[in-house]
């Protein structure tokens, strides 16, 4: 998918001069171009804002140079690139689209691709945009296609180019390296402009993993609450409660939770893995996403919303204690005893160096399928099953 090949639809209107000035200087991250009065002028008209849908794009076909501000009219999609610049290292483009609708209503950010080697997610907003009619939508979407386009051309797991983890590093920093940039230019132009968002993941290419999502607990019972019925209607069954999130905005770590903590309901969707593009997986995110436009009544849609979640709290990534190589014992969706082997450690003569267990008894969320495992990296994802009155319970906690 190269630049030329994108395709904008629909109709765009330019702003006038001094804005598309202000827009483009904070698009390239310079102030060159803007000084004194006039630039926190302009940088305070165009600062994103929930509902602001003028957004700093490049348009295929446009004239080149840096991004310009995009009105996103009422009944039109209009897809481009976001500019992140470069820096202390290579900068990107990433991929979005914005599907507004005639009538006003929530702002539901996709942002798909976060991980690189996670193409379920890529492919389910390709599939879903075509049938995004906006004279059929109240509100907006703002889909972000790729998060991460170097780790995804590199074909890279966990990690960009830089050694991070875009999903641990919101909100971002401006002058930092990629993956810092990518989150600052996705957290000020489409976190900040939107109501809701959805973070949609799967298995990385070495994890088998059930699905599921992630009801993140803020400790703001507004949010919270808006979250868990976001979190219903995306269909997956299982649900991770997870109440261990940081909770200082400056530090937000993931993309869900920064827009929690900005007061934005979201959840975390977990759905495919090892690198496949099965239709089941790709189409749970298509539903799922669909379910929650008429969860919002934002559009009419099929509803997928769980009838019966399987609640899931605690839960426990097991981490290697050492690279090896690794042999599971266990399997997706398999339920294990407190102290069961989930897998072994070799070096590589084939000596045991380590055995995995079960801190508790639980359900395997996710496995490392394949044999290269390193210091500090994932192994499995294991959650307890919240019985009936544990569930009771979590309610009460969030009136
Ligand atoms: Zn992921």
């Amino acid at each position: 998918m190269g630049g030329a090949g994108w395709r904008g639809h629909g109709a765009v209107l330019l702003r006038g001069e001094a804005a598309d000035r202000g827009e483009c200087a904070r698009a390239i991250g310079g102030s060159q171009y803007t000084r004194g009065r006039e630039r926190s002028r302009s940088v305070r008209r165009t600062r994103g804002r929930a509902g602001d849908l003028t957004v700093p794009l490049r348009l295929p076909g446009g004239r080149p140079g840096p991004a310009r501000p995009v009105a996103v009219r009422a009944g039109t999609t209009v897809s481009g690139w976001l500019d992140v610049p470069d820096g202390i290292d290579p900068g990107t483009a990433i991929p979005l689209s914005v599907v507004r609708g005639r009538r006003p209503g929530p702002v539901l950010a996709l942002v798909a691709g976060t991980h690189g080697y996670e193409y379920t997610s890529i492919l389910a907003l390709q599939r879903l945009l075509p049938r995004l009619d906006p004279r059929r939508l109240r509100g907006a979407l703002i889909l972000v296609h790729m998060a991460n386009p170097p780790a995804f051309y590199g074909r890279r797991i966990y990690y960009g180019p830089d050694g991070k983890n875009l999903n641990r590093v919101y909100p971002g920093k401006a002058d930092g390296t990629v993956s810092e940039r990518i989150a600052y230019v996705l957290t000020r132009e489409v976190i900040d402009r939107a109501t809701h968002l959805v973070d949609m993941h799967c298995g990385d290419a070495n994890e088998s993993l059930r699905p599921y999502a992630y009801w993140l607990v803020s400790g703001n019972a507004r949010v919270d609450r808006a979250s868990r019925e976001m979190a219903l209607a995306y269909g997956l069954d299982h649900i991770v409660i997870d109440r261990s999130r940081p909770k200082d905005p400056a530090r937000s770590g993931y993309t869900a939770n920064t827009a929690i903590l900005r007061g934005k309901p979201g959840l975390t969707a977990e759905s495919g893995g090892v690198g496949r593009t099965d239709a089941e997986s790709v189409g749970a995110h298509e539903a799922g996403v669909q379910s929650l436009l008429a969860q919002l009544g934002m559009m009419e849609a099929p509803s997928v919303r769980v009838a019966h979640p399987v609640w899931i709290e605690p839960s426990e990534v097991l981490r290697s204690p050492l690279a090896g190589v690794w042999h599971p014992a266990v399997a997706k969706m398999q339920s294990v005893a407190a102290g069961a082997l989930v897998g072994r450690i070799t070096d590589p003569f084939g000596r045991l160096l380590h055995e995995a267990r079960a801190p508790f008894a639980g359900e395997i969320l996710y496995v490392v399928a394949t044999p290269p495992v390193s210091q500090g990296e994932p192994l499995a994802g294991i959650g307890r099953l919240v019985s009936e009155r544990g569930a009771r319970a979590a309610r009460r906690s969030v009136p």
